[in-house]
């Protein structure tokens, strides 16, 4: 059974609406929400094809660790605790605004609201950016 999921476009900050084709859990196609104002079922190349990457053997499936110049697999819990520590460490040592962070396009809205909240409210640092800005 073929379910149509109807989605906003991550990619970039236009918002154009999107149905996603999915069965068995795989995305078969997207195309554009003829119902979305902001595009009226166009959308450009990223919106209609490029989600190859969602159902891609390489995604990483494990946080990885560098241990003497080799990334390791290692556990969540590991890598939080060694991200958290040397977060603490910088910010000690050369003050908030020495850490910035990166959002990603393809996160959500809510996971990006979460990331600046972060930033600020915890690291003290206003030093965000993202490519969904564009
Ligand atoms: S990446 Fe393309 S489809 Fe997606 S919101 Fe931007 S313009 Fe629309």
């Amino acid at each position: 059974m073929v379910n149509q999921i109807k989605t906003i476009c991550g990619y970039c900050g236009t918002g154009c609406g999107l149905i996603v084709e999915v069965e068995n859990n795989i995305i078969n196609k997207i195309r554009g929400d003829k119902e979305a104002p902001v595009n009226k079922g166009q959308t450009c190349v990223k919106g209609a094809f490029a989600f190859e990457y969602v159902h891609s053997k390489n995604r990483l499936t494990t946080p990885l660790i560098r241990k003497q110049g080799v990334l390791v697999e290692s556990s969540w819990e590991e890598a939080l605790t060694l991200i958290g520590e040397n977060l603490q460490k910088i910010k000690e040592k050369w003050m908030p605004n020495a850490i910035s962070m990166f959002a990603c396009a393809r996160s959500t809205n809510e996971s990006n609201y979460i990331t600046q909240k972060f930033m600020r409210a915890v690291i003290g640092s206003n030093n965000i950016d993202g490519c969904n800005r564009t």
